[in-house]
């Protein structure tokens, strides 16, 4: 039995290996000559970055996959996890580490912003239990199936209801619950871990810094590229064939069965696809004869990005691995990226420095910046006219809040946008998780990991349920592939 396997991100990775497990005979096409989609790296002169994805939760979902096959995860891919999660600055000068941890992290609060550290201790505890209450149903499971319903975990999550903060947003919870504003600010930021505006998604969302704060982050040795690397390696190892350099044109169907693709005009047979490429694209290009789920196809796109790869001739000690250099005014930020599709003058930049743990991404002396500020998705706004703005108010502001002029300092420069990410991973817009958590219904209107009504046709990946982010993506991979029975 042949299963094929559109496109190489990561949740198409783990696809590919649970299949393999399976016992099927797994290939993977990739349109690009490199796999891991997002999940990659860069050279620019003697500088290496991690092209997307820099924060790095829940390892564990990783390493399974190694087990899974029955490997050592070491024997591929190790990791270090971090003491503190992210350095904040705020733009009138206040400075707060964000240790991954909740007693020391509410300490810190309490030194810095004078708010007790119980109240601290307390807001963590909630997301923990949000965590809890609906992790196992809206991360883990399929949401159109119905036997997820009838579960003891939905019994207690209902139970629970007034906990989980679904009819209020997350500002406004963190507003009741933090009062003061550089707290609220810090705990907003979490929407953008989905692509999202505090402002707008649910209260449930609070659930996201438990992750950070109670479970921890931690970064692969080698860097991110290095989680693409280990897999892959095991995908080979165990028999996935990888076919690059190969963009599928079309999924073929027969009556309600997938019999296989089209690459190069010639048809492979496949008796189950997995399609790892953004809903919208899949559809549109290759099932442009199956009917089209429009209220789907047609929901918000998440929030996209703007990065600067900048090789910088110094070091920098009041920065870490992760530095968040706050707008002042969060709410118009917002409004302008998913009301107006504008970027404000005043953007949240943040900068990820993986050579503050691996030094030989950078030359001795320097650092690799990468330097990312929120955009909205392309809308076909004036990129040319926007990049160079952004550019001067992101050093104008770093150059402010780090006491050094900061354009001096780069010697090396890449850029990535919105039209480049759609042009190297067919993700509409650029979206860098698929579509928005805006709307309180959008983890239902996101698209299911299987086909309702053709066989053998399933989907993974940030565009589909349960949503973007590498661990959500490597769940989507699991929930496409677990009622498929092994042979
Ligand atoms: P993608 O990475 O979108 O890859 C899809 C693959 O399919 C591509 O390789 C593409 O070439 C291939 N493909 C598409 N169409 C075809 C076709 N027709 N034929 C063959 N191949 C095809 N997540 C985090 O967890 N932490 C972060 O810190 C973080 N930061 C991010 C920063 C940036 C700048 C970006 C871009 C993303 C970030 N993310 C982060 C999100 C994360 O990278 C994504 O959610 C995740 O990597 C998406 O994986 P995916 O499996 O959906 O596939």
């Amino acid at each position: 039995m042949h299963a094929v396997i559109i496109g190489s991100g990561i949740a198409g990775i783990s696809a590919a290996i649970r299949l393999k497990v399976k016992g099927y005979e797994v290939s993977v096409y990739e349109a690009n000559s490199y796999p891991g989609g997002k999940l990659t790296e860069i050279n620019v002169g003697d500088y290496r970055f991690d092209a997307g994805p820099s924060l790095f939760t829940m390892p564990h979902l990783v390493d399974e996959l190694f087990v899974l096959a029955g490997k050592n995860p070491t024997d591929y891919f190790t990791y270090i996890q971090k003491k503190i999660a992210c350095n904040y600055f705020y733009d009138d000068g206040t400075t707060l580490k964000g240790y991954a941890e909740p007693n020391a992290f509410s300490e810190e609060v309490e030194r810095v912003l004078g708010v007790s550290k119980i109240k601290v201790l307390d807001y963590l505890k909630g997301c923990g239990e949000r965590f809890s209450l609906t992790g196992p149903l809206f991360l883990e499971k399929s949401l159109h199936d119905i036997r997820t319903f009838f579960s003891v975990d939905v019994l207690k999550a209902v139970m629970q209801l007034r906990k989980l903060h679904i009819f209020q947003t997350m500002h406004s919870v963190n507003a009741k619950a933090l009062k003061h504003p550089k707290l609220i600010q810090l705990f907003d930021r979490y929407a953008t871990y989905n692509g999202s505006s505090p402002y707008l998604a649910p209260g449930i969302l609070t659930m996201i810094p438990h992750l950070e704060f109670n479970i921890g982050t931690f970064f692969p040795v080698g860097g991110m590229h290095s989680i693409t690397g280990a897999l892959v390696k095991l995908a080979m190892d165990i028999g996935v064939h990888f076919q690059f350099n190969q963009a599928v044109q079309e999924v073929e169907i027969l009556g309600n069965k997938t019999k296989g693709i089209k690459v190069n005009g010639q048809l492979i047979h496949a008796d189950l696809v997995v399609s790892n490429m953004d809903i919208v694209p899949t559809y549109k290009e290759l099932l442009p004869k199956v009917k089209q789920p429009q209220e789907i196809l047609s929901q918000e796109r998440s929030s996209s990005a703007l990065i600067f790869y900048w090789g910088i001739k110094a070091r920098f000690k009041e920065l870490d691995l992760h530095n968040i250099f706050f707008t002042e005014d969060y709410q118009q930020e917002f409004d302008l990226l998913f009301n107006k599709g504008e970027v404000t003058d005043d953007p949240t930049v943040y900068v990820n420095i993986s050579a503050k743990e691996n030094p030989s991404d950078a030359p001795d002396g320097s650092e690799n910046w990468f330097v990312m500020v929120n955009v909205p998705s392309d809308q076909g706004q004036d990129w040319e006219a926007i990049i160079p703005k952004v550019k001067a108010n992101v050093l104008r502001k770093l150059s402010r809040l780090l006491k050094m002029e900061i354009e001096a300092l780069i010697e090396e420069e890449d850029l990535l946008t919105p039209k480049l990410i759609q042009q190297r991973t067919s993700s509409l817009g650029g979206a860098l998780y698929g579509t928005s958590s805006n709307a309180r219904n959008a983890a239902f209107l996101r698209h299911a990991n299987t086909h309702s009504k053709i066989k053998g046709l399933h989907f993974c990946g940030g565009s589909v349920h349960p949503g973007g982010g590498i661990p959500l993506c490597l769940l989507s991979g699991k929930i496409a592939t677990d009622k498929i029975k092994s042979i």
